[in-house]
């Protein structure tokens, strides 16, 4: 594997974990499966089931998507990259569970996932 790809599954793990987070907080009352993707083995790269309901189901799938098909090497943080690739409803949808979720973790302590803050 190379440094690129590590890069990748890194912020997919990150994108992953945020998301639930901010699914588990936000959307208590939502019916919610584990997530399954055609592209990507989630359970892999997050090392754990990642459960969530329908509208962030499909937010991580977009994410998912874009993240690994990033054409900038290396990668700059999606907010000052001048190739904006989120449709805008994903793209307002992925800063709000970054912010919730990045407070989150600042909360908890868990500065090691905010390392590499992508957004
Ligand atoms: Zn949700």
């Amino acid at each position: 594997m190379t440094a690129t790809e590590n890069n990748v599954e890194r912020d997919l793990k990150t994108i992953a974990l945020f998301i639930q987070l901010y699914c588990k907080c936000k959307h208590t009352d939502d019916q919610k499966q584990i997530v399954l993707l055609k592209t990507h083995d989630v359970k892999a790269i997050a090392k754990r089931e990642i459960v969530l309901c329908e509208a962030c189901h499909k937010l991580l799938a977009h994410a998912f998507v874009k993240r690994s098909h990033c054409p900038m090497e290396p990668k700059p943080a999606c907010k000052h990259c001048p190739n904006h690739c989120y449709h805008p409803t994903y793209r307002a949808q992925i800063r709000e569970v970054m912010k919730y979720s990045g407070k989150a973790l600042l909360f908890r302590g868990r500065l090691d996932y905010l390392f590499h803050l992508l957004f």
